[in-house]
């Protein structure tokens, strides 16, 4: 178990240092920020939506490693896909980061993405792993606002 830990611990710190579609899209459809005070952590996120596909999606911003790693690896899991698998996998990553231990979800439907499931043991860094996420879920909803996790 704490060799798996160490590669979790690995592939945060190595999105955290090179995030992943990581730069602005002037050809964005939708254009967010999301914020998270408790930590400090900002992030704008581009979504370039065509018929429903995710075309592209990349974001910009600053904060702890968790947070840049959670926007990174979205963005990876994210790109090409439609609308509703977004959804769909944003439901079963939140329920990842907040279910109480034992909870049910297929961690191999993640891949990379459920090596968040650690930080449901650190309240405060379930904010950090679902700001990217939040932010997300209000582009596809259309919202132009900036969100907070406050
Ligand atoms: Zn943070």
């Amino acid at each position: 178990m704490s060799d798996l830990r160490e590669l979790y611990q690995e592939v945060i710190v190595d999105h955290n240092r090179h995030p992943r579609n990581f730069r602005e899209n002037a050809a964005a459809t939708r254009k967010i920020e999301g914020y998270n005070p408790l930590c400090g952590d900002k992030l704008t996120l581009f979504l370039e939506l065509d018929n429903g596909v995710i075309k592209d999606i990349s974001f910009v911003g600053t904060g702890c490693a968790i947070s840049m790693a959670s926007a990174s690896l979205m963005t990876e899991a994210l790109k090409g896909k439609t609308e509703e698998q977004a959804r769909a996998i944003f439901d079963r990553f939140h329920t990842l980061v907040t279910q109480d231990k034992g909870g049910a979800v297929d961690e191999d439907q993640l891949g990379k993405l459920a090596i968040f499931a650690g930080v449901r043991e650190f309240p405060t860094r379930v904010k950090c792993a679902t700001l990217a996420w939040h932010t997300l879920q209000a582009a596809l909803e259309g919202n132009k606002e900036a969100i907070s996790t406050e």
